[in-house]
């Protein structure tokens, strides 16, 4: 397959890419979903502004309180953790789940949550951290929150003349404990079902509960009644129990040729209850 004609430009600074950037334009990032939608001419991009020149955007800066991510970062990056705490962990745990190695060496962070594949690790991770992202266009930069970023399937705040220039995710204290847990059909699969959880704890105790589920509907779901009724509870395999099936109630789930409204349900059930019980 070869994609339809396109002009191409790659240029050396986010200020370059901006301004060659409108209505017709794609930016490429690891090409590993733009560029199969092109060759299948599912996108037919008339320019093409390739920011792999853009050494600014390949970085990781550890700050004392937030981790601050260019935005063609690899996947690969985050599978051993990039700091010592809980961020970290999270970070590795759904990185090991993104696609194949292969897709992981080329496929950035940048590009994943621009995509807004619902079932994309990173787009749930984003949302269940609460980062924020810059996006820069031809009139400057403006910081989006993950609450307001992911409007619908493949459809984010981000405007045509803009690109993702760094992500920015809240480093978390040592009192916090992280789970991920997700089902595919296959090894490398996008998932069907996947969910993040991020619990600040006292002891044995739950202080606050962030949850979400990916993969299930058109965006990554924040799953608030779940969270409030976490709060001050200890992590019981009744409670868990409990809260999996809040979770299943709360949300209704897509069909689609791979799952059914109750198949959903039920690994929405499953995979909160494997996310809160592998918390560590
Ligand atoms: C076989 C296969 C299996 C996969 N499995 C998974 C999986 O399990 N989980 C998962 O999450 N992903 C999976 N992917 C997708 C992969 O993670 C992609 O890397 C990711 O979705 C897009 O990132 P990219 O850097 O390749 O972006 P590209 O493909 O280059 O771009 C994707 C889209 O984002 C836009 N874009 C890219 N970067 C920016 C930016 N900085 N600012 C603004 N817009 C931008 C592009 O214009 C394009 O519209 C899979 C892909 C393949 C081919």
């Amino acid at each position: 397959m070869k994609p339809a004609p396109f002009t191409y430009h790659a240029p050396a600074t986010v200020a370059e890419a901006a301004a060659l950037l409108g209505e017709d334009a794609k930016v490429l990032a690891g090409g590993q979903s733009l560029v199969p939608a092109m060759n299948f001419r599912l996108a037919r991009p008339a320019t093409i502004v390739d920011i792999n020149r853009i050494r600014s955007l390949d970085r990781i800066d550890v700050g004392a309180e937030i981790v601050t991510v260019g935005a063609m970062t690899r996947h690969r990056r985050f599978e051993e953790p990039i700091e010592p705490g809980p961020l970290g962990r999270l970070l590795a745990m759904a990185a090991h789940k993104i696609g194949h190695l292969p897709i992981r060496v080329r496929g950035t962070m940048g590009g994943s949550l621009a995509h807004a594949d619902p079932a994309a690790e990173w787009c749930s991770i984003f949302r269940v951290l609460d980062g924020r992202l810059v996006a820069t266009g031809p009139e400057g930069s403006r910081v989006i929150e993950a609450s307001g970023f992911f409007d619908t399937v493949f459809t984010t705040a981000i405007r045509p003349d803009e690109l993702i220039e760094t992500i920015e995710l809240p480093r978390l204290a040592d009192s916090y404990r992280v789970g991920f847990a997700e089902f595919s059909r296959r090894a490398g699969d996008f998932a069907l079902v996947m969910a993040a959880v991020v619990l600040d704890m006292d002891g044995e105790t739950v202080r606050t509960a962030r949850l979400v589920v990916g993969g299930a509907a058109d965006v990554p779901i924040r799953l608030e009644a779940c969270e409030a009724a976490l709060a001050g509870q200890s992590l019981t395999s009744d409670t868990i129990g409990e809260i999996a099936d809040l979770a299943a109630e709360s949300v209704t789930p897509l069909e689609d040729i791979h799952a059914s409204v109750e198949y959903r349900r039920d690994l929405i059930r499953a995979m909160t209850r494997r996310a809160m019980a592998g918390a560590t």
